[in-house]
């Protein structure tokens, strides 16, 4: 418990949680996968590993990925029936405009090729908009930002759980999203609007976004909006208003490189025989590109980060190797983790496993966004329950208190370890705003990450790293997964 209280004190004396945080966001900026703002963060964490005195820090290819993508101009003007700026933000990995352009507005019913063809050729040269699902925004009397309650976290449901019935159904709505966008652009439209449900109070969310892959063709240019001025659109347009715009997208592809990359560093370990094992720590480093990315997933990296160099600064000497891993291409389904495990451990769907797939003896992730750990998401995994429960208890007095679910949680790198009988988990932590207001959004910014809040994660994720690192056995395992292919090994690049 001396190490415990040790781990405490390091992270209150000399916390490097914000000079992380401000680096990775501010500085860098937005980390879209493949994306000049990525490359930084893989130097930049490189290089403060090595600084850190950490070992093997450095990028490692998981795969091919595809083009990288940034925005240097995205600007959206009402220009008729007057002057009005519009919040907006380009979807990544569309298209340039090539110069501003000034088009009048259409609405179409729905975003198929029918809805365009009803059209005809007054689609051509226009900006389209398709039929908001509503006509108003939700009311503001319900708070952004929550924080669980202390009883009931042991019971907590599951969570961000995509089922494989659910992805599955999922897939072909964005390949024919895709192939709408190629459609649109075929009939001579010039742009494209859209504009989320939530994207309210001057958040707007944008994600999404596909033709990165090699063999793809990039989409028309196409930007989010803010809801209000959409719905002001809609109705100008319903009341057979002229309704104009101008439309400043430019933006560039990078091609020299698909490779996609992650970036690891270790902590060797100092027992003879245990060295060989590893326990991993990390969360997807990769972001969307209206924001900076700050609490998803910046501050998954800035805890775990935060976390080995607590442990390095104590000098611990563990007995088994730890290794954090920073993911690419999560956004796009998890592929950065997914091609390290497939690469280092084994292909879920035949289930032929390598050596170092026995030699892991847990993954921990974090990638719920920047509020404070609360417990864990056991995974099914019945045997580690009590280990957990006993590592969280000296953790009480910071909001920890020991809220160990067999609840699964989806959606984010552990499910790519788990789906390789690798132990694998996230950590449950406080919701605060991050579904309501920064999760993909213009708003995910430094601002909203709670500092206080990732320090208390930090400490507790090197503690439980430190507990793995140490105990006489690896962690127990749930029986091995059959073999099937992987929740996210689609056919087609999401
Ligand atoms: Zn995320």
């Amino acid at each position: 418990m001396q190490m415990m209280q040790k781990i405490k004190d390091e992270e209150k004396n000399n916390s490097q949680v914000a000079m992380i945080a401000y680096n990775l966001t501010d500085v860098i900026g937005p980390r879209l996968t493949n994306s000049p703002g990525y490359n930084r963060s893989l130097d930049w964490i490189t290089e403060i590993c090595k600084k850190w005195g950490l070992q093997n820090a450095g990028r490692e290819a998981w795969g091919e990925f595809g083009k990288g993508w940034s925005n240097e101009t995205g600007t959206l003007a009402l220009k008729l029936p007057y002057y009005q700026d519009i919040i907006a933000y380009p979807v990544p990995w569309c298209k340039s405009t090539g110069k501003a352009i000034r088009a009048e507005v259409v609405m179409i019913d729905n975003f198929d090729s029918a809805s365009i063809d009803k059209l005809g050729a007054a689609i051509k040269g226009k900006i389209v908009m398709i039929k908001p699902g509503g006509t108003s925004i939700p009311d503001a009397f319900k708070a952004y930002a929550t924080r669980y309650g202390d009883t009931s976290l042991d019971n907590i449901s599951e969570k961000y759980m995509v089922t494989r019935q659910q992805m599955e159904s999922f897939l072909p709505f964005i390949k024919s999203e895709y192939y709408t966008k190629l459609y649109l652009e075929k009939k001579g439209a010039v742009g494209l609007i859209r504009s989320g449900r939530g994207s309210i109070d001057g958040t707007v969310f944008v994600d999404g976004g596909t033709g990165y892959a090699k063999g793809y063709a990039a989409t028309l240019a196409e930007m989010k909006t803010g809801r209000e001025d959409y719905l002001k659109l809609m109705r100008l347009i319903k009341d057979n208003k002229k309704v104009e715009m101008e439309m400043n997208v430019q933006n560039t592809f990078y091609d020299k490189d698909l490779t996609g990359y992650n970036v690891v560093a270790e902590i060797p370990g100092t027992d003879p025989t245990l060295k060989s094992e590893v326990v991993m720590l990390g969360g997807h480093l990769d972001s969307w590109a209206s924001g900076t990315g700050a609490t998803d997933n910046a501050a998954g990296c800035i805890a775990t980060l935060e976390a080995i160099r607590i442990l390095k600064a104590l000098n611990i000497q563990p007995k088994r190797t730890i290794r954090i891993a920073l993911w690419g291409g999560e956004e796009q389904g998890l592929y950065g983790s997914f091609g390290y495990v497939k690469k280092h451990f084994g292909d879920p769907a035949d289930m032929k496993l390598k050596t170092e797939q026995s030699k892991i003896s847990a993954y921990y992730n974090l990638d719920n966004g920047s509020g404070k750990i609360r417990g864990i998401y056991t995974q099914g995994n019945e045997a580690v329950r009590d280990i957990f429960k006993a590592w969280l208890a000296p953790f009480a007095d910071m909001g920890a208190s020991g809220g160990v679910t067999l609840s699964n949680t989806g959606s984010t790198d552990h499910i790519s370890f788990d789906a390789a009988g690798i132990p694998g988990f996230q950590f449950i932590q406080d919701p605060l705003e991050y579904e309501t207001r920064t999760h993909h959004s213009n708003m995910d910014t430094y601002d909203h990450l709670s500092i206080e809040d990732l320090k208390q994660a930090a400490v507790i994720i090197a503690a439980f790293v430190y507990n793995t690192a140490m105990r006489t056995e690896m962690l127990p395992r749930k029986p091995l997964p059959k073999a099937e292919k992987f929740v996210f090994d689609f056919d087609f690049p999401i």
